[in-house]
């Protein structure tokens, strides 16, 4: 009998349907890896009964005859971002531990509804503000790679690192992420996975807690490139409940991925040839370059020049719009209240604003604040809605020559935990390559591409014209195709 774990969304969908097995042992089997990796700190709830009754109810289907549901069987593991209705959810947040949310987010009702089961909430950086997952206020995830010969706890990536640890240590097929400056391909990148933020809009943020809402996107972290297009199709979809939905039709883009790229232009930015990016980034580029190339694809320079302003501007417009989002958490309407003996509202708010956010948040809020304020709006908030302007008409600019873009996904393998923690900064550097994207509402997707010196992973990252998740997909299944991508970390946890 093969480890029902060792299966990715799209076998296991099939093998459901086929009855070469029940989703009742597919949930088992990934409850019980679920329970045995407490040591990687990915799970901050845990809910196997809702992966079994998902479960029963597609064994029952099958039973009775019925079309399966297209995620009938498949378990995943769903961000703590997700309000999921009477299930804890903090945003990896002090301020809202307590918070049982009486609803459902949208993306993880789409889920839901197509089937899937849930096996529980994944950590992540608090409210989403991190590279590294170190920012949770529940303990790092621990990322299930090691250097060899080292047990030096490596980041997973952030700030969906607890599901980017759930599926390659194979906790869980699938799981979802948020992505507003990076937050699914970082993190997919450092952990040898697959993930693609869609184009801004295509998935609801409808129940989604809102970090920077002009950027943030849902999208998949999974195995590989067609677990994410199965995944997505069943994410996405219009949203009368949240404005800056879009209203089309989810395109059925499993269906239509195709690795020939023949008549297909690549862009290759020369601005992101950064200074000190690591020889063996470099090296990675140029294979996917020639990966692309063999796929038939012809390959273009392109130019971005905006590229270096894009991480100054996010670091301006997402704290502006956290610290405007944020201000809802002040003790009187959800989780926590700290309200000291014979205090007034104001200090309510203040002290439960000052124990309940973590240092990068209060960081976060703190920029926002200043940037918003009425001195200093033109200076920076103007200044980065127009940036952000021309970093979406580079884009558009570039798009004219090509299809898709390729870059690498972040300028390093994993880091050690404690490594950057010191240094906003050099965190912040990490997001270099994955920001401009988010600024332009793009589709983008890292795939892994090969190993680092110390058996690290690498990802590649596609990025695409707007609406053309479908070209983002085709041109990261090339890429898979070629690299075979088999490592996988060794169980040490
Ligand atoms: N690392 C980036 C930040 O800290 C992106 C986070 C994200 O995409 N949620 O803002």
């Amino acid at each position: 009998m093969t480890d029902l774990t060792t299966l990715g969304i799209a076998a296991i969908r099939d093998g459901v349907r086929d009855g070469q097995f029940k989703a009742r042992e597919v949930a088992e089997a990934f409850n019980a890896k679920v329970a045995g990796a407490d040591a990687l700190n990915a799970f901050l709830v845990k809910t196997p009964e809702h992966a079994l009754a998902a479960a029963d109810a597609a064994d029952a289907a099958r039973a009775a005859g019925e079309t399966l549901k297209p995620l009938a069987g498949v378990p995943i593991g769903m961000k703590d971002l997700f309000a999921t209705k009477g299930v804890a959810t903090t945003a990896a947040s002090k301020i809202l531990e307590g918070f049982v949310p009486p609803y459902e987010s949208t993306v993880s009702q789409n889920l839901w509804n197509a089937g899937a089961g849930m096996l529980g909430k994944l950590n992540l950086d608090q409210f989403a503000m991190g590279s590294s997952n170190e920012t949770s206020a529940f303990g790092n995830v621990i990322s299930p790679w090691r250097r060899p010969n080292d047990t030096a706890p490596l980041a997973p990536g952030g700030s969906s690192g607890g599901s980017s640890t759930a599926v390659s240590a194979g906790l869980a097929p699938g799981a979802t992420g948020t992505d507003t400056g990076g937050s699914i391909r970082q993190p997919a990148a450092f952990t040898g996975i697959s993930g693609i933020k869609p184009t801004y809009g295509r998935c609801s943020r409808w129940g989604t807690i809102a970090f920077a809402s002009s950027l943030d996107q849902a999208g998949p972290m999974a195995r590989d490139v067609r677990d994410c297009a199965i995944m997505l199709e069943a994410m996405a979809g219009f949203d009368a409940k949240d404005a800056t939905s879009l209203k089309l039709d989810v395109p059925t883009w499993e269906a239509a991925l195709s690795a020939d790229l023949k008549g297909k232009r690549v862009g290759v930015p020369k601005e992101y040839r950064v200074d000190g990016m690591p020889a063996e980034i470099e090296t990675l580029w140029q294979q996917g370059i020639d990966w692309l190339r063999d796929a038939g694809a012809e390959i273009v320079e392109v130019s971005l020049p905006h590229t270096k302003y894009a991480l100054p501007a996010y670091y301006i417009i997402a704290p502006a719009e956290a610290s405007s989002n944020l201000a809802r958490y002040d003790g009187v309407r959800y989780g926590l209240r700290d309200l000291p003996e014979g205090a007034g509202l104001q200090d309510m708010y203040a002290a439960t604003r000052a124990a309940g956010f973590g240092d990068e948040v209060k960081r976060r809020i703190l920029i926002g604040t200043y940037v918003l304020s009425a001195g200093f709006y033109d200076a920076y908030y103007t200044q980065a809605q127009k940036v952000r302007t021309l970093i979406a008409r580079d884009f558009e600019r570039a798009f004219e020559q090509c299809d898709v873009l390729l870059t690498p996904t972040a300028p390093s393998a994993a880091f050690a935990l404690g490594e950057k923690q010191a240094d906003p900064l050099a965190m912040y550097l990490n997001d270099v390559f994955t920001v401009p994207a988010s600024l332009a509402g793009l589709p983008a997707m890292s795939v892994p591409g090969g190993l680092d010196k110390d058996g690290l992973p690498l990802g590649l990252q596609i990025i695409g014209k707007p609406l053309d998740e479908q070209g983002v997909l085709n041109a990261g299944l090339a890429i898979e195709q070629r690299a075979g991508f088999t490592a996988r970390p060794q169980a040490w946890w």
